[in-house]
């Protein structure tokens, strides 16, 4: 059956339940990992922890969440020309469930490789993913859009029940108490969290095996002439980028900035002048601000989570919870507004008040900022109380309002940025959003940096400061990127 009249997943074709699935098991081992990550880390050697500072922690997590996204852009070239994209979501998720078990023996150089394996992994399988459930739909399928909505409720689904098992298994009485029991270590409960996530892409690859038939064989879209010389290449260049960034690292600041830009100048000088060149400069623009967005939002592993492990009572009706539970508020939040902002546009829509996309991505800013403004009162409240923490709403509040913003960021974003790159950029333009994502984890991850160095308040009231001033910039420089974007909303 053509996959245009397969209605048979909630009115979609068959092929987005294997995708649904698939990306929702991939999420959940990339967020249940991450909720535990920073922690582990910085948590003392004779808790089973790293023993590093916050700064040191930091730096790797900001590195290491940097690269899971801007392996997205090697990832869509291989999928392009070597392995096709079906092959490379396979291959990536057996990649990303081997990181996971390299992170749950407690070794080390393991540890390293697993995270390296995770970004390589990672890289396969996100892009390209997302791209397959592209292809489930002609382009004038009205189901398009709402397809990519089921989509992305998949990834929170995922995104929102890791947390709790990998977070209750790393770092709850309950389950230390059971290792104990079975004359097990207690402080290796890191690395069941760890191996958990490595479970959960298990089963997402079992099941997309499983339901590989179900989706349409993609070719291979520029096949190389000689597929070994081009993998050589290939590996040349990655070897080449890890060593410029290994001996750079105390530059890398100045590598990253250096690198965004030849990047976002390789990708405007693809474009033909005219109309197509001008909306070129919208999308860098909107890059911008999608940066400092993500700058702001992606500090939910970070900053937020040490914040909510350090300073936030971690109870509810007396009873205690790990304190990575918090990194489920803003999947939860978002699955049940994601629905309502969809019927919202299209409300205002029919009555042509909705909002422009560059008046969407100022209100992403704003509400990001509004969220620091109340952590940064949150952190004031801290350092006034006895015991130094807060109730565990100030961090649900802050998660709240910066839902709100990601949804009037992220889906906005994702639908403006493939209408506004010519069709033969369209695997481009996914490197372009995800680098945005990826600089965003950097910067958070420097500011986290400074946790234990800076006063709290300042930190997070600078972050408030610079997100609102943006979102401001943004509303004010709308109706020029308006114009830039030559008819496209
Ligand atoms: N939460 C979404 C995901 O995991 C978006 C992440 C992002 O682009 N920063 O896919």
């Amino acid at each position: 059956m053509s996959a245009s009249l397969d209605t048979s997943f909630f009115g979609h074709p068959r092929g987005l339940s294997t995708l649904f699935f698939t990306e929702m098991w991939e999420r959940f081992s990339y967020y249940g990992m991450r909720a535990i990550l920073l922690l582990y880390m910085t948590a003392a050697v004779t808790a089973g922890g790293m023993g590093l500072s916050a700064a040191d922690g930091a730096a790797i997590y900001g590195a290491y969440t940097a690269a899971v996204y801007m392996a997205a852009i090697p990832g869509g070239f291989v999928a392009d020309r070597l392995l096709g994209l079906r092959r490379s979501v396979f291959w990536g998720g057996v990649l990303i469930a081997s990181g996971h078990f390299c992170l749950a023996f407690g070794v080390t150089w393991l540890f390293y490789l697993g995270l390296i394996l995770i970004v390589a992994g990672t890289g396969l399988l996100k892009p390209n993913v997302s791209a397959i459930v592209g292809t489930l739909y002609s382009s004038d399928d009205q189901r398009r859009d709402a397809g990519f909505t089921i989509f992305y409720m998949g990834i929170n689904l995922g995104a929102f029940i890791s947390p709790l098992v990998c977070g209750w298994l790393a770092q709850s009485d309950s389950f230390k108490g059971v290792l104990s029991s079975m004359g097990l270590s207690p402080e290796h409960s890191w690395h069941w969290g760890f191996g958990a996530a490595g479970i959960g892409m298990t089963l997402g690859l079992v099941q997309y095996s499983l339901g590989g038939r179900k989706l349409v064989e993609t070719p291979v879209v520029h096949p190389a002439t000689n597929p070994a010389l081009l993998w050589a290449q290939f590996a040349a260049c990655c070897v080449a980028v890890f060593g410029l960034l290994y001996f750079l690292w105390d530059y890398r600041d100045g590598v990253v900035l250096v690198g965004t830009f030849i990047f976002a100048a390789w990708f405007v000088a693809q474009t033909d002048p005219g109309v197509e060149r001008k909306r070129a400069y919208a999308v860098m623009i909107l890059f911008v601000f999608a940066a400092l967005f993500w700058g702001g939002f992606e500090q939910a592993g970070s900053s937020l989570n040490l914040f909510g492990d350090r300073f936030t009572r971690n109870e509810v009706f007396g009873i205690s919870f790990p304190s990575s539970f918090h990194q489920s508020t803003n999947s939860i939040f978002l699955i049940i507004f994601a629905p309502i902002f969809a019927w919202l546009w299209i409300r205002m829509g029919k009555t042509k008040t909705e909002p422009s996309s560059p008046v969407k991505f100022s209100l992403g800013l704003l509400f990001v900022g509004a969220g620091f403004a109340v952590i940064a009162v949150a952190a004031r409240v801290s350092g006034a109380n006895g015991d130094g923490l807060v109730s565990p709403m100030w961090l649900t509040v802050v998660y709240l309002l910066h839902t709100i913003g990601e949804l009037c960021l992220s889906p906005v974003g994702l639908s403006t940025m493939t209408k506004l790159a010519p069709a033969r950029l369209a695997g481009s333009i996914m490197g372009v959003w995800f680098m945005a994502t990826s600089v965003g984890n950097f910067v958070g991850g420097r500011v986290a940096g400074q946790f234990e160095t800076f006063p709290l308040p300042s930190l997070f009231g600078a972050v408030c400061l610079t997100t609102v001033a943006a979102g401001l910039i943004c509303l004010a420089l709308s109706p020029t990127i308006k114009r830039l974007m030559g008819g496209v909303n």
